[in-house]
């Protein structure tokens, strides 16, 4: 057997491997073995390029470049998994998918110079087929470039190192519109006349859209905006996969583009946002009026007669959020779900889907303290529950739980699914203030008779509970 055919053979079961690691990381239960799968799989495309690559007489010099390149990629990727916490997570997948958009410019480019700028008669392309080559170039350059800096964009809000505000530029839908009109008369252009200037202008425009189309989202939309960019990525890995002629490369790409894009669609609908305005950029999006609403006054309770009232308690709903993983409280939740279900207590977890900064992040964050599966719902699961609940504890959450978003049709959050926490009997908010959340929305649940505070860390706060129990 030749090294093509093995070749061939491997990257068919690396493609079979992650479609059965995306299946495995659907579920709980099978996230690991997912994880596993995506492992193997990626290893032995790894193997099987380095193989290809010595067969068709690479150099030397340039397998050692290459197996470096790997080497210290991985360390690098290593040691970044290691040590970011779960909080940090969106702004570092946003840092690599940006990565992924750079390398496709690069392999664009690089195709560009081996084909295009070399003349067609020293091409080992035909004539017929010259021009889907050109066509490939520019549409891969035009999804990688638009994926590397909507991806740094991204990165930089995540990270707040600038302003989560969408952008308002006057004419900003016609802005990105035209942007559109201008990059399919450039591909047109381009694939008649093969220039380098025609590459660079497209190379220029879609920077400058991928800059705007995530700079004009909202901080509310931006699970959406990395979900997203997650599938643009995908594209730009399948345009590389095209123009390398690497099947795996297609397959991957295109399975990362379509999950990536269903996860967007599926995120829009929990926050009841449009797909296509979200991905168009925040189209039709207002920006959001400042709120000067008297909520009344909000009361206080201690974390002693927190406890009084769990110990009385017969059902009891957790409904985590974001604060509960800036205050890493999952371990003292966990312990205190136990105790509660010793005493007999019926506990259970309330997910939102958006919950926290990424998909998943409550649910990884229970099932790291061990909570078990069976009893972390998810929204729809638990949200007809709550009036025959006695005691909800919303733990570092606020977006998620806000009945504005059902209540005020003005509220930015407005049509937004939202957990009805407010419907229970008693419901304590654990947080540090009566501060807004992510999409900087007050919260009249704060303020409602049935509603009390217990301030200050939630860890801190849950372990004060313990300690009275
Ligand atoms: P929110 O962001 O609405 O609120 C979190 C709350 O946690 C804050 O109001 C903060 O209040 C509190 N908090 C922070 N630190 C602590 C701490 N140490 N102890 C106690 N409380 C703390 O969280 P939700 O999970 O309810 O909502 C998620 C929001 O994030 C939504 O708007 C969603 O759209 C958005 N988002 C979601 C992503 C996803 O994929 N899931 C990705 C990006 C954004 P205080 O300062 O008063 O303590």
């Amino acid at each position: 057997m030749t090294m093509q055919s093995l070749a061939i053979a491997a990257y068919l079961v690396a493609a079979l491997l992650f479609i059965m690691s995306l299946a495995g990381l659907s579920r709980h239960e099978s996230a690991k073995q997912g994880i596993w799968f995506g492992i193997v799989g990626m290893a032995l495309a790894l193997v099987a390029t380095i193989g290809l690559a010595v067969d068709g007489g690479m150099s030397t010099t340039g397998v050692v470049l290459m197996i470096a390149a790997l080497v210290v990629g991985a360390a690098i990727g290593l040691w970044r998994a290691r040590v970011v916490q779960m909080t940090g997570m969106p702004e570092l997948i946003a840092l690599l998918h940006s990565f992924v958009g750079l390398a496709a410019v690069l392999v664009g480019w690089a195709a560009y110079y081996l084909v295009e700028a070399v003349g067609d008669a020293q091409t080992e392309i035909s004539d017929d087929l010259l021009g889907i080559h050109h066509g490939e170039v520019i549409v891969g350059v035009f999804i990688g470039a638009v994926t590397f800096t909507g991806s740094i964009v991204a990165f930089l809000k995540l990270s707040a190192r600038i302003d989560s505000k969408p952008l308002m530029l006057p004419g900003k839908n016609a802005l990105n519109i035209g942007a559109l009109v201008l990059f399919v008369a450039l591909t047109v252009w381009f694939v008649i006349t093969p220039s380098v200037w025609i590459l660079v202008a497209g190379t220029v425009l879609a920077l400058a859209l991928g800059w705007h189309l995530v700079a004009s989202i909202g901080g509310g939309d931006m699970p959406v905006v990395v979900s997203m960019l997650n599938s643009y990525s995908g594209w730009a890995a399948a345009a590389s996969g095209f123009l390398l002629g690497n099947n795996l490369l297609i397959v991957t790409g295109a399975l990362v583009g379509s999950s990536g894009a269903y996860l967007s669609y599926i995120m829009c609908q929990a926050m009841n946002r449009s797909f296509i305005s979200v991905i168009a950029g925040g189209f039709g999006i207002e920006a959001a009026t400042s709120d000067d609403t008297d909520y009344g006054e909000h009361r206080e309770i201690s974390a002693e007669e927190t406890a009084a009232l769990l110990a009385d308690a017969s059902s009891v709903i957790i409904t985590p959020g974001y604060g509960m993983a800036v205050a890493q409280a999952q371990y003292p939740v966990a312990e205190l779900t136990r105790i509660l279900r010793e005493k007999g207590v019926d506990v259970r977890g309330g997910i939102h889907p958006v919950a926290g900064r990424l998909p998943g992040h409550m649910n990884v964050l229970l099932a790291e303290a061990k909570v078990p599966y069976d009893i972390v719902l998810e929204m729809d699961e638990i949200n007809d529950d709550f009036p025959s609940t006695d005691v909800v504890l919303v733990i570092g959450a606020n977006d998620t739980v806000n009945p504005a978003a059902e209540e005020d049709p003005g509220s930015p959050i407005a049509g937004m699914p939202v957990l009805r926490g407010w419907e229970a009997t008693d419901v304590i908010v654990f947080k540090r203030s009566v501060a807004v959340g992510d999409a900087g929305v007050q919260n009249p649940l704060f303020f409602r008779p049935n509603t009390s505070m217990l301030f200050g860390d939630a860890k801190v706060r849950v372990e004060d509970i313990l300690k009275a129990l």
